[in-house]
C-alpha cells in the first residue's frame, strides 16, 4: 500500500463506543450562501467501555467550518481540543457533559449527495451510511443512538415547508424567516436523521392502526409531480395494513411523511418519521410510469415503510451487519409484493434480479459474504449481495422453519431486541430460540461468499421402488476464501409422474438413522419435500416410488445456488407444462433456452448456420396457443406466460461459461429470437390483438400481465430485420393510453433494424422528446432507450446524448439513464472489440470522481468483470482500471473498487 491510501475497516476491531450520547438539539439556520449548524449534546461515559480512555473523539466531514466548541457553556481554548480532518479530539473530558458545537456548512456546494444537501431548490438529506458528520461534529455510528429535537429555521417564502423526524411541536416566526422544532420521542443512530427545507406540495390521508390509533399520512413533492403520489399513498397504505398482518406490526408515530426528491443517489432513505424518496420510486400516473415503474413504487414504498420495525426499532450494531435491517427488509417487500400482485412472476423477478447482479458479484474481485469482513468506503457495500443475498438467506430460514415458526421467530426477535442496535447473530438466535432450532451450520452463509454450484443426479430403481438423489454442493474461492465448507441449505424437491401429477412423497433416514427431511408442504395439488442439504455430497432416497419420475429440484428456488442437473430437453418440455411449481415451470424454460441458445453460440464459433431446435419453438408454440385458448380465463397467469417467452439475458448467459464470447451470445440470442418471431408470426399476432385493448387504464394485476403479455408479443413481432409490423408498431406508440405501451413501442423501434423503422424511430423519439421535455423520469426513459439499444454505433449516440442540453451529470437519475443503460444493459456495444467502450466508461468515472464519489464506484463495476472475457478484451478493461487508480485525489469509493480489482 502507497503511503496516505486509505486503510480498511475491520469486523474484528469493532469496540462499544466509549461515549454516549442521550439527546441531540440541532439548531440549523439556512441561508443562500451558508447554513450554520448548532449542535448541544449531552454526552456521557459509556459503563460498557473498557478503551480506558477520557478523550471523546467525534466524527465530521471534511466541509465543516468549526465556529466554537463548548463544554458546559464554556469556549474550549485551543489546548482543550484538536482538530483534524474529519476528527475532531475533546481532550480529558469529564463523565458527564453538555457539549454545544457550531459549524458553517454549504449544502449548496455539496454534489456528492451526501448528508445536507440542495436538490434543485429543496434543502434535503441523506445520512445513511455515514452522511450525517457532513452536517455536524458527532459520534457518527448506529450504536450510538439519542433523542432528537431538530429547529429548522429559514427564510419563509423560499422554504415554506420545514421537516424532521417526529412531531412538530413549536413554530414561530419573525420579519421573513420562520421556524420549526421537531422532537422524535424514538431514540435513534444519526443515520436516521433527516431534515427537509422547500416551497413543496403535499397530498395527505390516514391510517388507522390495528389498535385504533390514527396516523396522519403526507407525500410531499414540488408543484409540478402533485398529481402523481396517489399511487404511492395507496401503496403506503396497503404496507401498513399488510405489515400488521404479516407480523404483527403496529406504526408508532402519529405522522408519517414522504418526501420526493429529484436529486438522490439511492432508491429512497427509511428515516424515522420522515422516509426521503428519490422521485422515480414514488411517482406514478399512467402516461408518465411504466407498470415496471409503478411495481417500483410499491416495493419502494413497502420496503422503506416495513424499515420502521426491521432496521428503526431494532438497528444494527455497525455496518457490517447491514444485511440485518436489508436481507430481512428485501423478504418482507419481495412478500409483500407477492401478496399484492402474481406471486410467482415476483419470484421469478426476484431471482432474475439475483442471477443479474448477484451471481456476478461473487464471482467477481468485489464478492464478499451478506455480512462482510472488512470494507475501505461502507458506501460500496449497499450491494445486490448485502440486500438480495441477504434477502435469500432469510428466505432459507423461513424455508426451513416453515411459515408460522418463522413468524414466531421474527417476533421473538422484534420483542427481544425493540429499541436496539444489534448483530445478525442475535436475528439468527431468535429463529433458533423461539423453534428449538439448530442453525449453527447455517451461519455459514453469514460468514463464506459465493454461489454455491449443486450437482445431483437422480436414480430410479424399479425392483426396490425407490427414487436416489445424488447431492454434491460445492462453493468455489473468493477474494481471501480459499476453502470453503458445506452450506446448510433447504432443497425443495417434488416428483412428477409420468401424467405430470405430485407423486406423494417418502424419505428415507439417513445412513445415522436422522431424517434429512424438515418436512413436507402440501399445497395446491404439491407435494414437496423440505431437505436438510448439509453435506458436501448427501444421498436422499425416496421410497414406495412406482414409477421413474421427473425431480423438480429447488422449487420456488430453495437456495440460492447455481444447480445443475442432466435434464433431457424432453423432460424440460415435460417441466415447463406439468410442474405444480410455477417458478420451476419458468425455470424449465429458462434450461430450455439456455441449452438452445448454447448450441447456437457453438455453431456460430464454428462458421456454421444456426440451427435453432425445433422444440424451443414448440414450447413457445404451446405456450402462446394456451394464450389463445385462455385468452378469457382469469385462473390464467398471462404475466407468467410472458416471463416464459423471454430469453434468458446476455447478462446471465455470459455468467454460465468460464470465457464469455460476447458477440457470439448476442447473435445466438438474436438468431433463436428471429426463429420464434418468424415461425410463431401467426399465433404472435393473434395473441397481441386478444390483448390489445384501449379500456382506461388500470394498474392492477391483471393489466399488468395482459399489457406485458401483449408488449413481449408485440418485441417478437418486431424482432426479423424484414418486418411488417412497424405500422402496427407505430400504431401503438400512437394510440397508447399509458407509458407501458408507449415505452414498449418506442423501444421496439429504436431497437429495430428494419428499414421501415428507421424513419418511425426518428420521429417517434423527436415526438416523444417534446411532449415530456418537462417530466424529468419520462426524460430519463427517452435518454436510456436509445443508450441500451444493441443496433451497431452505440456509443456514437450515446457520446451525443452527453452533449445534450438535458444532460447532467449532476443528477444521478439522469447519468444512469444513460451510463448504466449503455455499460450495463448493452453488453454487445459496451464490449466492443476496440475497447472505446471500456475508454468511455473510464472516462465518467474519472469524471465523476470528485463530483460523486458513491456513484462513480457504482457505475464501474462492469470493468471489474474483466476476467469473465477473452485475453484481448481483459488486457484492454484492466489497462483503463489502471488509468482511473492513477487519478488524482480519487475518492475511497472508487480507489476501493479499483484497487480490490486490478
Ligand atoms: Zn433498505
Amino acid at each position: 500500500m502507497k503511503e496516505g491510501q486509505p486503510k480498511a475497516i475491520e469486523l474484528k476491531d469493532y469496540q462499544v463506543p466509549a461515549y454516549l450520547i442521550d439527546s441531540t438539539e440541532l439548531h440549523v439556520e439556512i441561508n443562500d450562501d451558508v447554513t450554520l449548524v448548532t449542535t448541544t449534546l449531552i454526552v456521557r461515559k459509556n459503563p460498557e467501555s473498557t478503551a480506558g480512555t477520557s478523550d471523546l473523539v467525534l466524527d465530521g466531514g471534511k466541509e465543516l467550518v468549526t465556529r466554537s466548541v463548548k463544554i458546559d457553556d464554556r469556549d474550549l481554548s485551543s489546548n482543550e481540543y484538536g482538530e483534524e480532518p474529519e476528527v475532531l479530539t475533546l481532550f480529558d473530558v469529564p463523565d458527564n457533559f453538555t457539549l454545544r458545537t457550531q459549524v458553517a456548512i454549504k449544502p449548496q456546494d455539496n454534489t456528492a449527495l451526501e448528508g445536507l444537501y440542495k436538490s434543485g431548490d429543496m434543502y434535503c438529506t441523506q445520512c445513511e451510511a455515514e452522511g450525517f458528520r457532513n452536517i455536524t461534529w458527532y459520534l457518527d455510528r448506529p450504536d450510538v443512538m439519542s433523542k432528537y429535537r431538530t429547529t429548522i429555521d429559514a427564510n419563509k417564502s423560499q422554504y415554506p415547508i420545514l421537516l424532521s423526524n417526529g412531531n412538530d411541536v413549536a413554530r414561530g416566526e419573525s420579519g421573513e424567516r420562520h421556524w420549526v422544532t421537531w422532537e422524535d420521542p424514538f431514540m435513534k443512530p444519526a443515520y436516521l436523521f433527516a431534515l427537509v427545507a422547500g416551497d413543496l406540495q403535499h397530498i395527505e390521508d390516514s391510517f388507522t392502526t390495528m389498535s385504533g390509533r390514527e396516523v396522519k399520512l403526507q407525500i410531499f413533492t414540488e408543484s409540478h409531480n402533485i398529481d402523481k403520489c396517489d399511487y404511492a399513498m395507496l401503496s403506503l397504505k396497503n404496507s401498513m395494513k399488510w405489515d400488521e398482518e404479516a407480523y404483527g406490526r403496529e406504526y408508532d408515530l402519529d405522522i408519517f411523511m414522504i418526501v420526493a426528491v429529484e436529486s438522490f443517489n439511492m432508491g429512497a432513505m427509511e428515516n424515522k418519521g420522515l422516509n426521503i424518496f428519490n422521485t422515480s420510486c414514488v411517482l406514478a400516473r399512467a402516461d408518465t410510469t411504466t407498470d415496471l415503474g409503478y411495481q417500483r413504487v410499491e416495493a419502494v414504498v413497502g420496503h422503506e415503510y416495513f424499515h420502521n420495525w426491521s432496521g428503526n426499532r431494532v438497528t444494527c450494531r455497525d455496518w457490517f451487519q447491514l444485511s440485518l435491517k436489508e436481507g430481512f427488509t428485501v423478504l418482507r417487500d419481495q412478500q409483500f409484493s407477492a401478496a399484492m400482485g402474481s406471486p410467482t412472476v415476483c419470484r421469478i423477478n426476484d431471482v432474475a434480479r439475483l442471477r443479474g447482479a448477484q451471481f456476478p458479484e461473487d464471482a467477481g474481485p468485489m464478492a464478499h459474504p451478506i455480512r462482510p469482513d472488512a470494507y475501505i468506503e461502507i458506501n460500496n457495500f449497499y450491494t445486490a449481495t448485502v440486500y438480495e443475498k441477504g434477502a435469500e438467506v432469510v428466505h432459507m430460514i423461513r424455508t426451513l422453519l416453515g411459515a408460522d415458526n418463522f413468524r414466531k421467530g421474527t417476533d421473538l426477535y422484534f420483542d427481544r431486541h425493540d429499541g436496539q442496535a444489534v448483530t445478525t447473530e442475535e436475528f439468527v438466535k431468535a429463529m433458533e430460540d423461539a423453534n428449538g432450532a439448530d442453525l449453527s451450520q447455517f451461519r455459514l452463509w453469514y460468514s463464506q461468499a459465493g454461489t454455491p454450484v449443486l450437482v445431483i443426479d437422480g436414480e430410479y430403481d424399479a425392483g426396490a421402488g425407490t427414487y436416489t438423489l445424488n447431492a454434491a454442493q460445492q462453493c468455489p474461492a473468493t477474494p481471501g476464501q480459499a476453502d470453503k465448507q458445506a452450506n446448510h441449505m433447504p432443497l425443495c424437491v417434488g416428483l412428477l409422474d409420468s401424467a405430470g401429477q405430485d407423486m406423494p412423497l417418502t424419505v428415507r433416514a439417513g445412513s445415522d438413522g436422522v431424517s434429512p427431511l424438515a418436512y413436507i408442504e402440501n399445497a395446491d395439488g404439491q407435494q414437496t419435500a423440505v431437505l436438510n442439504f448439509t453435506q458436501a455430497q448427501q444421498q436422499f432416497v425416496f421410497e414406495g416410488v412406482t414409477e421413474k419420475p421427473v425431480p423438480s429440484l429447488l422449487r420456488g428456488f430453495s437456495a440460492p445456488v447455481k444447480l445443475s442437473f442432466d435434464y433431457s430437453r424432453d423432460e424440460l418440455m415435460f417441466l415447463m407444462s406439468f410442474d405444480a411449481d410455477g417458478f420451476n415451470r419458468w425455470e424449465a424454460s429458462q434450461r430450455l433456452a439456455v441449452q438452445v441458445i448454447q448450441e447456437v453460440v457453438g455453431q456460430i464459433q464454428q462458421g456454421e448456420k444456426p440451427q435453432v431446435d425445433a422444440r424451443l419453438i414448440t414450447a413457445c408454440q404451446n405456450n402462446l396457443d394456451q394464450a389463445v385458448e385462455r385468452n378469457l380465463d382469469s385462473t390464467f397467469d398471462k404475466a407468467m406466460i410472458a416471463e416464459m417467452l423471454v430469453l434468458p439475458s446476455e447478462t446471465y448467459l455470459a455468467e454460465l461459461v468460464e470465457v464469455a464470447d460476447v458477440d457470439a451470445i448476442h447473435s445466438a440470442r438474436e438468431a433463436v429470437r428471429d426463429a420464434i418471431a418468424r415461425q410463431l408470426s401467426g399465433v404472435l399476432l393473434a395473441v397481441y390483438k386478444l390483448n390489445q385493448d384501449d379500456k382506461a387504464f388500470e394498474p392492477s394485476a391483471t393489466e399488468c400481465a395482459r399489457r406485458s403479455l401483449k408488449n413481449v408479443a408485440l418485441a417478437y413481432l418486431m424482432q426479423p430485420d424484414d418486418t411488417e409490423m412497424v405500422p402496427l408498431c407505430v400504431a401503438q406508440y400512437k394510440s397508447a393510453n399509458c407509458m407501458t405501451d408507449t415505452s414498449a413501442a418506442i423501444r421496439a423501434l429504436v431497437n429495430s433494424a428494419a428499414p421501415a423503422a428507421q424513419l418511425a424511430k426518428e420521429e417517434a423519439l423527436t415526438q416523444f422528446y417534446h411532449r415530456w421535455v418537462e417530466e424529468a423520469l419520462v426524460i430519463d426513459q427517452w435518454f436510456s432507450v436509445q443508450a441500451s439499444s444493441p443496433l451497431p454505433g452505440a456509443l456514437d449516440k450515446v457520446k451525443a446524448l452527453l452533449e445534450h442540453s438535458a444532460f447532467s451529470m449532476k443528477n444521478p437519475n439522469r447519468l444512469r439513464s444513460v451510463v448504466v443503460a449503455f455499460a450495463f444493459q448493452n453488453n454487445v456495444n459496451f464490449h466492443s472489440k476496440d475497447g472505446a467502450g471500456y475508454t468511455f466508461l473510464a472516462d465518467m468515472v474519472i469524471g465523476l470522481n470528485s463530483i460523486n464519489p458513491l456513484v462513480a464506484a457504482r457505475i464501474l463495476s462492469p470493468l471489474t468483470r474483466w476476467r469473465k472475457y477473452d485475453a484481448a478484451r481483459q488486457e484492454l478493461m484492466k489497462a483503463q482500471l489502471q488509468r482511473i487508480l492513477e487519478t488524482p485525489e480519487l475518492s475511497k469509493d472508487v480507489f476501493e473498487v479499483v484497487s480490490k480489482s486490478v
